[in-house]
């Protein structure tokens, strides 16, 4: 089963998909994540995408399609998608990968949230640079002050996770990312994501999906 996780940044796709990765053995396609394992290793790919990241903006369409066809060369089974598909152009481009490996997308999971909540998260929001499991300064604190709970890893703030940025991260999931709702409108499964620990979103989304 494939799934895409559709949402706001800081609604909790990343969170989510650790835990359907741990217990129930599905692969994380974080385009966030491998962008920035680009930037850390200095690739083209790396310091191209740097230049949209650090303002908070998308990486263009082709950049970010032809990272992940490349990437579905190699893994193409139980994924969940986080962050991926952005636009109606990812979105159309992901069909037709998908198609030419005979694979669908099954489900897509969208996390509803108030967009009030969100600058609390992402300005707390503390990841492993190892593991890349998130944290929080308050609500999800790691047992020792800023090392990892899982692997020792340092913990940092992402430079995207600043304010200004995060302004201009939500503005972009409004007008480009949301319209995908539509989009996906036959195989969408709304979940209220408010107010919720990280476990009881992961129990109603497995709820939901007969996982
Ligand atoms: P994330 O880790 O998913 O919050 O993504 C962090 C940043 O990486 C985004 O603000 C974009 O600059 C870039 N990015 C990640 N995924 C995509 C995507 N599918 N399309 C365009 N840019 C992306």
């Amino acid at each position: 089963m494939n799934i895409i996780l559709l949402g706001a940044p800081g609604s909790g796709k990343g969170t989510l998909s650790e835990f359907l990765c741990e217990k129930n053995a599905f692969t994380q396609l974080s385009t966030g994540d491998l962008f920035r394992d680009n930037i850390s290793n200095k690739t083209d790919l790396g310091i191209e995408a740097q230049k949209y990241m650090n303002e908070g903006k998308l990486v263009p369409d082709s950049v970010t399609n032809s990272m992940v066809e490349k990437y579905l060369e190699s893994k193409a089974k139980d994924l969940i998608f986080d962050g991926f598909p952005r636009t109606s152009d990812q979105a159309s481009a992901l069909d037709d990968m998908l198609a030419k490996i005979n694979d669908q997308i099954d489900k897509v999971v969208y996390l509803d949230i108030d967009e009030s909540v969100l600058l609390g998260r992402l300005t707390g929001r503390l990841i492993c640079k190892v593991c890349k499991r998130s944290f929080h300064k308050v609500n999800r604190k790691p047992l020792k002050e800023g090392i990892c709970d899982f692997d020792g890893g340092e913990l940092i703030t992402r430079p995207d996770d600043q304010e200004d940025k995060i302004k201009t991260r939500l503005e972009a999931y409004n007008t480009q990312t949301a319209p995908l709702i539509e989009f996906y409108k036959d195989k969408i499964i709304k979940v209220d994501a408010d107010n919720c620990t990280p476990e009881e979103l992961y129990n109603s989304v497995i709820e939901v999906l007969g996982a």
